[in-house]
């Protein structure tokens, strides 16, 4: 098994673009769509599937699902710096 060189996260409470393309991705309404675009279109594997607990402003416990995905080439786009 290769070394994995790049990882990303997605989970149900965030929104982001993909890493890879331009495409816009959207863990919050559709989860599974962001986790198989970057499975089908970019070659990336599954390498956690799990739950997480957080707390909203008020308190409350609620769940929220995160998939972490890597992939053993490097990114093609460049991290911005600054910031
Ligand atoms: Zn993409």
């Amino acid at each position: 098994m290769k070394a994995v060189k790049h990882l990303v996260e997605i989970t149900t409470n965030a929104s982001k673009g993909c890493e890879e393309c331009d495409s816009v991705l959207s863990g919050v309404e559709n989860f599974a769509g962001a986790v198989n675009h970057y499975l089908q279109v970019h070659g990336y594997r599954l390498i956690h599937l799990g739950s997480q607990t957080s707390h909203d402003y008020q308190g409350n416990p609620w769940q929220s699902t995160i998939a972490v995905l890597g992939t053993d080439k490097a990114p093609k786009r460049k991290k911005k710096k600054g910031g």
